[in-house]
């Protein structure tokens, strides 16, 4: 395989936003004297916040997750307060990217690779993110939640983030590539089901992305080794990385 493209997650994978969750809920339950608790127990240390996190969120959404902690939050409300919290909360507090994403993102520019961002988060956290680790001039394409919105029209956007394949072939449209000129980058099972069996037009088929998992995201190295059951059967990620330096290398052997 000839690599001409990087298509890249954004939270979990480029910047490890989920911290900023942690920091975030804690800060909201301060403004209404409350501790992070969830069922008698305290959620007083990160990995305790995150696998309580992670596990309500993946049954309940994020409204769940507010909702089980006994937090004020509307998700069908984007003028309740938990939001202009939120959103002044965010443009305070920089995550920045994974150590050395930055230099494997300017390595990967240098040596002529195009690269996308395809993300389900909002554009505004992305732009932000990216211009203060003097990274946004390296992407050609962002996708973002506000371009599925549009692009579906339906009312239901939801039902086309990944692991709907849909944005990947957006990614690649964009980059100009095919499937298999292509790498996708994540940090979780459904970026994995995603990158495979991509639908492209004309001649109509499917297409395989290399797909590779970053394991310090938000899903564990043991969930990202297990894959992805999907209809069409089980998957399994191409390569996995601990570190941007290891993805350095994955893409080397690639090119
Ligand atoms: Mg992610």
């Amino acid at each position: 395989m000839a690599l001409k493209g990087i298509i890249f997650d954004f939270d979990g994978t480029l910047s490890p936003t989920h911290t900023r969750q942690y920091t975030w809920f804690q800060e909201w339950a301060r403004q209404h004297d409350k501790e992070l608790i969830h069922e008698g127990k305290k959620l007083d240390t990160f990995d305790k916040f995150m696998d309580f996190y992670n596990r309500t969120i993946a049954v309940n959404k994020t409204q769940g997750v507010y909702d089980a902690l006994g937090l004020p939050c509307d998700m069908n409300n984007d003028k309740h307060p938990v939001w202009v919290g939120y959103e002044r909360f965010k443009k305070e507090n920089f995550v920045g990217l994974y150590r050395g994403m930055a230099d494997a993102l300017m390595y990967f520019k240098s040596i002529e690779l195009r690269m996308s961002i395809n993300t389900t988060n909002k554009i505004a956290s992305i732009e932000r993110e990216l211009e203060h680790a003097g990274v946004r001039g390296l992407f050609e394409s962002i996708i973002t939640e506000e371009t599925l919105f549009d692009y579906h029209g339906a009312g239901n956007p939801e039902a086309i983030k990944k692991p709907s394949k849909i944005s990947l072939s957006l990614a690649l449209e964009e980059l100009g590539l095919s499937g298999e000129e292509a790498m996708h980058v994540g940090d979780t099972v459904n970026d994995l089901a995603a990158s495979k069996r991509v639908m492209r037009l004309n001649p109509r088929r499917f297409e395989d992305i290399y797909a590779v998992g970053m394991t310090y995201g938000f899903e564990t190295r043991d969930v990202l080794e297990k894959g992805a059951e999907t209809k069409s059967g089980k998957l399994h990620f191409d390569a996995l990385a601990d570190n941007a330096e290891e993805l350095v290398e994955i893409v080397k052997r690639l090119l």
